[in-house]
């Protein structure tokens, strides 16, 4: 199958990477380039979930692949390599922390400066590549400026605004849609075999988020975490319970992000620990702990908690997102448009609100809402965030 079969509901970006694998193809060859447009630097855009990272790593499959005629194969050993993760000549960068550092942006040029161990190209994917500061951006920019013969930069990012104009105008850009929950459904139903109805539910709760619809298909914590989050409308009645429930939800977003990262963390910190010799004991050594470590594990400490505070951003801002579909499944009803509700098994909680409230009202609570996200994305406390959206949202 070829490496572009996961990718849901992106007919018009699959044509356009293939097109372009097709031309990197003849290059490699000798030949010129064609109307594929194969160049240096990619910007690969959509919505979380929409597949952006997916579609990146199946054309770095496909600029690696070996097969004649058909880029992107999925059979060949460089198609396996490079959708496995393992392919030497594909370096797949995820910033660790809430920001691609510097250094790692430095790392990233001597990488894709080097010739491609297999003769082809040297291809370095950056997922969360609007996570940079200015001067990391501008270390980078450098490199798209003048791209090393073989080297190939793809960036992956929710839209083009969140990078530098400089950065943005040098690369093609791919945009991906949210794909449609139909297309959602028919791909849990056909790779994680899913029951079709439970993925219609999913694809549909998940509002196109491809990733998001498998957890809610197939894992019963998600589902119970999900309602928790959609039965905050109810439970908000005065400044004392929303409050609480504020509370709550940052609690929670929390307690997830621990849960997600704590073995992680415990491995890491063994691993360098080993590496570093803390706890032997020998010549040079003073009570356990060889010279020079305590920065290192200094260094790993901040690192994990910085991804902690990014996995809780993250659960908050999938929560908050959920809380806005439901708001807009309340508008809906009010206004009587004919459309399918995001979250349809809370029909009847959605009605109620409907009918205890105004049309105005709910636009205001979905601004609430949305006033949040932007808040905790511009690095506001999570509890003073929420606090006031729960203020806002409280209906007595
Ligand atoms: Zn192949």
């Amino acid at each position: 199958m070829s490496v572009f079969a996961d990718l849901v509901g992106q007919e018009r970006v699959v044509a356009q990477l293939q097109a372009a694998a097709d031309d990197a193809a003849r290059l490699v060859r000798g030949g010129v380039g064609g109307p594929g447009g194969m160049t240096h630097a990619w910007l690969f855009t959509g919505p979380p979930g929409s597949g952006r990272s997916v579609a990146a790593r199946a054309f770095a499959a496909a600029l690696q692949c070996e097969s004649p005629g058909q880029p992107g194969c999925g059979h060949c050993e460089p198609c396996g390599q490079a959708m496995a993760g393992a392919h030497p000549d594909v370096a797949v960068i995820v910033p660790e922390g809430l920001h691609l550092k510097i250094k790692e942006a430095r790392e990233i040029i001597l990488r894709s400066s080097r010739a491609p161990t297999r003769g082809r190209w040297q291809v370095t994917l950056i997922e969360d590549a609007d996570r940079m500061e200015e001067r990391t951006s501008n270390t980078l920019l450098k490199a798209i400026e003048e791209p090393p013969p073989h080297g190939v930069l793809l960036l992956c990012a929710p839209s083009v605004e969140d990078l530098l104009p400089t950065i943005r105008s040098r690369c093609r850009l791919v945009p991906l849609r949210t794909p449609p929950p139909s297309a959602v459904a028919e791909v849990l139903v056909r790779r994680d075999g899913v029951d079709p109805a439970m993925a219609a539910f999913a694809a549909q709760a998940a509002q196109g988020h491809v990733g998001r619809a498998k957890r809610l298909a197939t894992d019963e914590e998600a589902r119970r975490e999900r309602r928790d989050v959609l039965s905050l409308p109810r439970s908000l009645q005065g400044v004392g319970s929303a409050l609480a429930a504020a509370a709550d939800l940052v609690a929670t977003a929390k307690e997830e992000s621990v849960q997600l990262t704590r073995d992680r963390d415990a491995r890491e910190t063994e691993s360098l620990s080993k590496a570093l010799g803390v706890g032997a004991t020998g010549k040079g050594i003073t009570a356990g702990k060889p010279r020079g470590s305590a920065g290192a594990l200094k260094d790993l400490e901040t690192l994990q908690k910085d991804r902690v505070k990014r996995t809780q951003r993250d659960a908050l801002d999938r929560a908050l997102v959920d809380l806005a579909a439901f708001y807009r499944d309340v508008l809906q009803l009010q206004l009587g448009t004919r459309c399918d509700l995001v979250h349809a098994d809370l029909s009847l909680e959605a009605s109620q609100i409907a009918r205890a409230t105004t049309p105005e009202a709910t636009l205001r609570r979905i601004d609430a809402v949305l006033a949040c996200r932007v808040a905790l994305d511009g690095n506001v406390a999570p509890l003073l965030a929420v606090e006031a959206m729960a203020l806002a949202l409280r209906t007595g």
